[in-house]
């Protein structure tokens, strides 16, 4: 099992086992001390590491089963429907429909098909999650898909797992255009979220929910 909670880093570094490997350690303002799981030929090594670990430590977590977890793809590649993002997290819509933080999760709408994959309820049926019986049921799921950015790959990252800076910046040159910028306002007054007014356009988070 893998275990992590919010935690506030205030030091972190390096540490050496018998055998010489390097481990990153990272103390918590409780006290707690953690040690990577990973270990390092060199002790450079380790501080390029614990640039973005302790970042990780204390971003929204949960505990998952080491085989859910192993089988997250890397940040930035194709979404294979682990789950381990809505397991962790609630997106801006399933914070918004459930009146919830994004943190804890899991997300209520995480649905396993007979596969073992997972997927997002809200996607599969948008008109139980809504009062507008108006709103055909097909712009109703577009709209949810375009909010948990389907398609885009898979944003999340766990357990120390290095950042995709081509990835994001693929992903933030799509966020400025003006398609886009429109169908993610529409997609939010829709759902009715703020943001979706005509006002103006309220960028959410990073939460991607590429499966469904
Ligand atoms: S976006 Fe979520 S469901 Fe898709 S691969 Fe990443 S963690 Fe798994
Ligand atoms: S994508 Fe769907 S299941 Fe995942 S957090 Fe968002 S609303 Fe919940």
């Amino acid at each position: 099992m893998i275990e992590i909670e919010m935690r506030e880093v205030v030091d972190a570094g390096c540490c050496q086992d018998d055998a010489g490997r390097w481990y990153a350690a990272a103390r918590m303002k409780s006290g707690e001390v953690c040690v990577s799981q990973r270990s390092f030929d060199t002790e450079d090594e380790v501080m390029e590491f614990l640039k973005h670990w302790t970042d990780t430590l204390t971003k929204p977590s949960a505990l998952l089963p080491a085989p859910v977890a192993a089988r997250k793809p890397p940040h930035g590649a194709p979404c294979n429907r682990c789950g381990v993002c809505c397991m962790v997290t609630l997106c801006e819509l399933g914070q918004h429909l459930f009146k919830r933080a994004a943190s804890p999760g899991p997300c209520p709408a995480l649905v396993r098909d007979e596969a073992g994959d997972y997927g997002c309820d809200v996607v599969n049926n948008p008109q139980a999650y809504t009062q507008s019986v108006n709103v055909a049921t097909y712009a109703l799921r577009m709209a949810a898909r375009t909010l948990i950015y389907a398609g885009n790959g898979c944003d999340a990252r766990i357990n120390g797992e290095p950042v995709n800076h081509a990835y994001h910046a693929r992903c933030d040159a799509e966020d400025k255009k003006p398609a886009v910028i429109e169908r993610r306002r529409r997609a939010l007054k829709l759902w009715g979220m703020s943001g979706g007014s005509d006002d103006g356009l309220q960028r959410g988070g990073e939460a991607d929910r590429s499966q469904a």
